[in-house]
This record gives structure tokens, sequence and C-alpha cells, in this order.
């Protein structure tokens, strides 16, 4: 993993280089850092009062955890999919846009193989004993409503704050579980966190739950059941095209500056920009590799530095034959690289699998020979003919995937990453209020932050 001296030599090399003809670009109202849905929703917000606004994204692409790509001659989502309306950012965006849905049946299939701990595979009919692998887990979260009764107001009630102290094997450890409902367990959790069981807060999920109305049913709902007709592009394209800033690809930003009554930000080319304020989007495990001028406070930074426990692999695979629709488990990082597998549509003589699993866990995702040894693990006979996948873990411009929580991590400096600094607003889904770890809550802080922008500049 980078260290906070990546930061200081990124700073350091954009200094060396001065702007080009020694004179910054434009005169903007604010600049924006990052084209994922927390800065395009901000830009959107800020053009309502007419202001000039530049994005400046790092990659070739706007979208940023969220990207849709060709798979299997179709689109599909390498990274953020699933969206309900339980989360009111992203449906109120949806209905603006007028993006149509579509259900992910594979996810509630009822047919299920499972692998036990020891990787023995298993069949089971949810409909004949979805009870007895669901109900135990259900308890788990008996006390959710009493740890976190205002989930999407964090500050209101600080009582899940002070109880964020176990992991989700602590937990796990301490549930007097069946075997089955422990495997149902230790599969869920490690494919909502996309990470070890022993660096994930168990507090963290359960605030997924409390967002889901303590329903651990619905909560798989809200994750895992309903998608874009045409993927996230159809909605982030939209966005996009109505956000009215100038957006500049291939432009990495490696300073952020205050400067009395402005910001300057220069490029990793040495290219200068400046503006009256920013946003920045950066997503918190690589906030450190940008450098600030003054410097972030260490609660922002060493937050960055530990970096969150999101590590999820999303592989998408397309193996020989029409098999029917089933979903498929496996508990942690125990036997398999994959915890969630689930069938996604079958024609043409094949069938499309979406696999979800921990980075903690190495595979090579995008080697078929190393994916069909794992599917085989599930599907013995599986002849694996293509497959897609984005490498989250290792792209210098997320490293990670969605953000979850280690123990007492996030509840912690929830406040701190919130908070501005000088006349730069940090806008992060990593560190919504509510959907952390969800597209709604990019779009929660890109309407927060851009609000907040706005008092600046009219100082009210
Ligand atoms: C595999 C995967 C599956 C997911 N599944 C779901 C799901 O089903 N439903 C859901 O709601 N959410 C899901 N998520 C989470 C969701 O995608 C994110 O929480 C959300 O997209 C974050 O948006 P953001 O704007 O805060 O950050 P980002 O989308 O990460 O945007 C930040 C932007 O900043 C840019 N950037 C970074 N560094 C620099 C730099 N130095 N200079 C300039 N630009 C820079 C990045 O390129 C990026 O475009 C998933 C995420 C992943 C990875």
């Amino acid at each position: 993993m980078a260290t906070a001296a990546a930061g200081v030599m990124a700073s350091s090399i954009a200094q060396a280089r001065p702007a080009s003809g020694g004179k910054d670009k434009g005169d903007y109202d604010a600049i924006i850092v990052g084209a994922g849905f927390a800065g395009l929703t901000a830009a959107r917000e800020l053009k309502r009062h007419g202001y000039k606004v530049l994005i400046l994204e790092a990659r070739d692409r706007i979208g940023g955890r969220t990207y849709t790509a060709e798979f299997d001659g179709k689109p599909n989502d390498m990274g953020g999919t699933w969206v309900h309306w339980f989360q009111p950012h992203v449906w109120a965006e949806i209905n603006r846009y007028g993006v149509e849905l579509e259900e992910s049946p594979g996810n509630f299939a009822d047919d299920v193989i499972y692998l036990d701990e020891a990787g023995t595979r298993h069949h089971a009919k949810l409909s004949e004993r979805g009870a007895e692998f669901y109900g135990p887990v259900q308890t788990m979260f008996a006390d959710a409503r009493a740890i976190m009764p205002r989930p999407a107001e964090p500050f209101a009630d600080p009582g899940w704050i002070a109880a964020d102290t176990i992991s989700v094997a602590d937990k796990i450890a301490a549930s007097s579980l069946t075997p089955e409902a422990r495997i149902l367990a230790a599969t869920i959790f490690a494919a909502s966190s996309g990470g070890a069981a022993e660096n994930v807060s168990w507090v963290d999920i359960v605030r997924l739950v409390a967002l889901s109305g303590y329903s651990l049913e619905l909560e798989s709902d809200v994750v895992s059941r309903f998608k874009l007709k045409g993927g996230m592009r159809s909605l982030y394209s939209a966005l996009a095209d109505d956000c009215g800033a100038t957006i500049e690809l291939n432009s990495p930003v490696a300073t952020i500056e205050t400067t009395g009554d402005g910001v300057r930000i220069i490029g990793t080319n040495g290219k200068a920009w400046s503006a009256r304020a920013a946003i920045s989007t950066l997503p918190l495990n690589t906030l450190k590799d940008v450098g600030f001028r003054p410097p972030l406070p260490r609660q922002k930074l060493d937050v960055s530095v530990e970096g969150h426990a999101g590590k999820a692999n999303k592989i998408h695979i397309l193996i020989e034959g029409e098999r029917p629709i089933f979903t498929a488990w496996a508990p942690g990082t125990g036997p398999s690289p994959i915890n969630h597998m689930f069938w996604d549509g079958a024609a043409n003589g094949r069938t499309h699998l979406i696999a979800f699993g921990s980075g903690d866990h190495p595979l090579r995702i995008m080697d078929k020979g190393e994916v069909q040894k794992v599917v085989r693990q599930f599907l013995p006979d599986a002849v694996v003919v293509d497959v897609k996948a984005h490498d989250w873990n290792n792209d210098p411009y997320s490293r990670g995937a969605w953000c979850i929580s280690r123990p007492g991590q996030i509840s912690k400096a929830l406040k701190d990453l919130q908070a501005p600094h000088g006349r730069i607003f940090f806008a992060s889904g990593d560190w919504a209020s509510a959907w952390r770890s969800a597209i709604d809550g990019a779009i929660e802080q890109g309407i927060t932050t851009s609000r907040a922008l706005h008092r600046l500049l009219t100082g009210n």
C-alpha cells in the first residue's frame, strides 16, 4: 500500500513544474476534483446558481467507481450497480432523468449451491430451508434500532459511535449460530463488505440493515435486486449532460492549495487552474496521494493512510451452456476467493454469472483459467468462455472498492472527514452520512458540499 509519502512526492513534482506560460487557466467560481457521482452532482447543483465550474478528472472517462462497459454484447456494470427507493438521493435522480430499472433475479434464486468452511459443496432450496439459514442471522440485528435509532442522521444520536468496537468476525464468534446460519452470515457479510471479517466494523454492517428498515431481507433487496437498464452509464451520462460544467478528462490533480481568497490546483502535468473555492471528491483511500496546502489535518490524513476495509472484486463470467437460475455462497475468506456468485441470464448457449469476492483473498480476476478453477468449486463441469472485471483495488484513483469501515474507524472520523479545509470542501460517498459505500451517499455528498460552497461564496 502507498503511504503518506506518496502525497508529499506528488506535490513536490507539481511544484517543480510551473504552470504552462506561468498563468493559471480559467477564471472559475468552483473547481471540482473528480467526475464520479459526488462530483457530477455537485456541479449540477452549482449550475443552479449560475457559477462557472470546472471538473478535473484523472481518468479518461466519467463515472468514477461506477463504470458501464460492454460484456457479452451488452452494457454491464463493473462497479456500482444496484439501487433502491430506500436510497432517496439516487431514487430522485432516477425519476429526474427517467431511467428505467430491471431486476437481478439470480440474487434471489431458490436453488443455492454453497461451500462449507472445509470447501465441501452442498445444495439447498430456499423455499424449504430459507428460515433455517436466515432466521438466526436476522437475530444478530436484534439491537440494531437501539444502536442506531436515526441511521441517516449520524450525529443526532451518537450511540453507534461508542458501540463501534467489534469486528464482523467478533460478532459471528459471539453469536450462537447453527452451522448453516454461520455459513450464510460469513457469506453475506463478506459479500456486502468486500473485506475480511476481522477487518470490517460490525456497526457498519448494522448501518446497512438499519437504513433498510432494520430488516436483513429488505437490505438484500436494497443492495442487490434492482439495477438500471443500460447500466449506470444511463444515469451518470444524464447527470454529466445536465451539469453545465467543463469536464477535463485525463487531468490527474497533484496539489490543491487555499490561497487566501481562492484556491489553486496543479495537475500532475504541471498545468494550474484557479477558482474561488473547490470541492475534492477524492476517494478515502486516495486522499493521501494528493498534496494539500496548508496540509490536511491529521484526522483526515491518518484515516486515508490506514485505508478503509472494502476490497471487493466483482467479476462478470460467461460459461458454456444455458444453466437454470441459481445463486452460490461461500463463507468469508475461507474456502474460495468468491463469496457470492449468481446467475445473470442465459442465452445463445451461454450463461452469464456475476461473482463477488474479497481482494484479501487473492485471485487474478482477469485470468480465465484461474477464474474457471474457482467457478468449478461450485459448478464442477463449468467451462469459462470469457471474463471481464475492473481491478479497483490496484487502480490508483480508487485503491479499493466501496467504502466499508474498519472497527472504530469511520465512526470516529466521520465529522473530520466531512469538514472543509480552508476553501476546499470534501464530498465522497465514502463518508456520506447515510448510504456510505453507495451511489446514494455520493449524491448526498455532492448536494451538501455544493450548498456549503455556495454559502461560502455568498457569505450567508
Ligand atoms: C465493484 C463495486 C461495486 C459497487 N456496487 C455498488 C452498488 O451495487 N450500488 C451502489 O450504490 N454502490 C455500489 N458501489 C459503490 C459506489 O460505486 C461508490 O460508493 C460511488 O460510486 C462513489 O462515488 P464518488 O463520487 O464518491 O467517488 P468516485 O466514484 O470514486 O469518484 C471519484 C472520482 O475522482 C477521480 N480522481 C481520483 N483521484 C484523482 C486525482 N488525483 N485527480 C483527479 N481526479 C481524481 C476518480 O477517477 C473518480 O472519477 C460499488 C463500488 C464498486 C467498486
